[in-house]
């Protein structure tokens, strides 16, 4: 987002739009950007500073934590607050750093597809959001896990023998 510094009114200018979603330029996997950049902010020049004050907001797809399932999440700042110093002969001040550096800060930590997910089942892999398994029916560790008395998953193997011909 480019802010014009020529002719810059005294009483501020105000911005309302939106950067291509490429703005953000993000190469991470838990995500996927796909939405526009929108803004609505209230820009003021005092002398050679640039401050701009308002709300930015755009979707990501993110992977559910619990069950994987992809899943769009509104991340948005409401205190958006973007501070440039600004030299007489500048004709832009260029915003994009600002918006990207706030919107990945936003970005959640551990998304959910909603706040109840019940996540997948750790033995059998089933979304327990569609359907029960009856796994925990019966003991969570799986049958070649259980044997031995160290409760390792390798003290399964201690039980095997090998049999020479
Ligand atoms: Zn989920
Ligand atoms: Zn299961």
């Amino acid at each position: 987002m480019k802010i014009n510094l020529r002719n810059f009114p005294s009483e501020g200018r105000h911005y309302e739009g939106e950067d291509p979603v490429d703005v953000l330029d993000v190469a991470d996997p838990g995500f996927r950007f796909e939405t526009p950049v929108s803004y609505k902010l209230n820009a003021t020049l005092t002398g050679h500073s640039l401050v701009a004050l308002g709300r930015i907001w755009t979707k990501v797809g993110v992977a559910c934590a619990r069950c994987l399932k992809n899943a769009d999440r509104k991340v948005e700042v409401t205190d958006f607050v973007a501070h440039q110093e600004v030299t007489p002969t500048q004709d832009f001040a260029d915003l994009t750093d600002n918006l990207r550096e706030d919107i990945l800060l936003a970005l959640p930590q551990n998304p959910l597809c909603n706040p109840g997910c019940k996540g997948l089942c750790p033995v059998c892999g089933q979304d327990l959001n569609e359907k029960t398994c009856s796994c925990a029916k019966r003991a969570v560790v799986p049958d070649g896990f259980r044997g031995g008395g160290t409760g390792t998953p390798w003290s399964a193997l201690d039980q095997i023998k090998i049999v020479r011909k």
